[in-house]
């Protein structure tokens, strides 16, 4: 049986990146962009003023005291927007706003504050140095300077900085859609009371709010029933989407289609099977170039096998450069303990948390893969490796940090 990262490894040979396109800036969050981008003038663009006040010419407050201020001649107003008309000059001030281009001649700003007004006059109390309360052109950004690299996700404030820069029109990924299907005879949904031997679909939206997670699009289909037929046609429209998800019906029972129906349809069967708790069966087919994943239906398996093989994949098909989550190692407090002959990787859900610039890791409760309520407070997934059946109170293991805030 394939152990997890040789899984991982074949599920990431087989796909690319979809090809990129330029796109407006709005609408990008998330999104990767295709190649380095530069600033392509200088941010600010001019020397502007950092506050609302006088612009003057420092030379002119060198004797300012609050005992003998000094008064210079107002020669008008400078909005945000405006340009001066003409320099300032010795014994001279002009009104000025923030934002505004520092007129010629004036080198300071006296913030208003500071500053007593008469009709077309203004009285100064202190000196200020040269460059004070003024923003340089180019002190934000300097033109041809490296903003954005190709690979990273476009976050709130690399917007802001591409339109300060001037991208109107950035080179980016598209936005993966992703069909996930849930299937199983036992499935209602959420808003519906289970009736005998029923349950409720958890994975559609546990699934579909990963994929989201991950900057993709999820497309949810309704609930398959555990029939050849139904299951078959399904299938055929959800490959309209980039990537089919599904759950349920890819272990060995009896109403299981789902492996025989793919290869039906023609896919290629890359694997079956990995060497993990919990999971183990985890499909991947390419039907057309197209991924396709067959998930196991208990939730926990299901989260912990989009968490651990989609998530890579999908941001690969993003054009992500970062596929992984961060790796840290911790302290497990409590200890772990499996059984000696299990050759398989055991994914444990565990709270970690610093405590004096240690990682510490703790379960968070029972581990079956059924126990969905153990993904409800787990920030973190703690890696034993096969063959490993103890770890000591107090012992180290290696977590990927699941929590979204970790990972930038
Ligand atoms: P299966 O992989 O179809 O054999 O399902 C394994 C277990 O997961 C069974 O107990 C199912 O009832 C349960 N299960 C399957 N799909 C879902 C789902 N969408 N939501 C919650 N539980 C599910
Ligand atoms: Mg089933």
């Amino acid at each position: 049986m394939l152990s997890p990262a040789e899984a991982l490894k074949l599920i990431l040979e087989r796909v690319s990146p979809l090809p990129a396109g330029p796109q407006p800036l709005q609408d990008l969050l998330g999104r990767a962009v295709a190649e380095d981008l530069h600033a392509t003038g200088m941010v600010p663009p001019f020397t502007n003023s950092a506050m609302d006040g006088y612009a003057v010419r420092s030379g002119d407050l060198a004797e300012a005291t609050p005992e003998h201020p000094v008064r210079l001649r107002v020669m008008g107003d400078l909005a945000a927007g405006s340009v001066p008309l003409g320099a300032v000059g010795v014994g001279e001030a002009l009104r000025i706003m923030t934002g505004a281009p520092l007129p010629e001649g004036a080198d300071t700003v006296v913030p208003v504050e500071d500053t007593t007004r008469g009709d077309d006059w203004v009285e100064l109390r202190k000196p200020l140095r040269a460059g004070i309360h003024i923003r340089l052109a180019g002190e934000d950004l300097q033109e041809g300077q490296l903003l954005v690299k190709a690979g990273q996700g476009l976050r709130p404030g690399d917007l802001g900085v591409l339109a300060a820069a001037g991208h109107a029109v950035v080179n980016v990924h598209p936005r993966l859609r992703v069909a996930v299907l849930t299937t199983g005879d036992e499935l209602v949904d959420v808003s519906e009371r289970p009736g005998p031997g029923r349950i409720r679909d958890a994975n559609i939206h546990a699934v579909c709010a990963q994929v989201t997670a991950c900057g993709a699009t999820p497309v949810p289909y309704p609930r398959v029933p555990d029939d050849r037929d139904t299951l078959l046609k399904v299938l055929r429209t959800a490959l309209e989407a980039d990537v089919v998800l599904t759950t349920g019906g890819i272990s060995v029972g009896d109403y299981d289609f789902m492996k025989g129906l793919l290869e039906e349809l023609g896919a290629e069967r890359i694997f079956w099977k990995v060497a993990q708790k919990p999971g183990g069966p985890l499909g991947f087919w390419m039907l057309g170039g197209k991924p396709i994943f067959g998930i196991p239906g208990n939730p926990v398996a299901a989260m912990l096998m989009v968490e651990e093989y989609v998530r890579p994949a999908l941001r690969k098909l993003m054009g992500f450069a970062k596929l992984h989550r961060p790796l840290a190692e911790a302290r497990m407090e409590g200890g772990w303990s499996g059984r000696a002959d299990d050759l398989r990787t055991t994914f444990l859900r565990v709270v970690a948390r610093r405590e004096a610039g240690q990682l510490h890791a703790r379960l968070t409760g029972p581990q079956g893969s059924a126990i969905l309520s153990s993904m409800l407070i787990a920030n973190a997934l703690a890696v034993i490796p096969a063959g490993v059946d103890l770890v000591e109170a107090g012992g180290m293991v290696s977590l990927h940090l699941t929590e979204e805030a970790e990972d930038h």
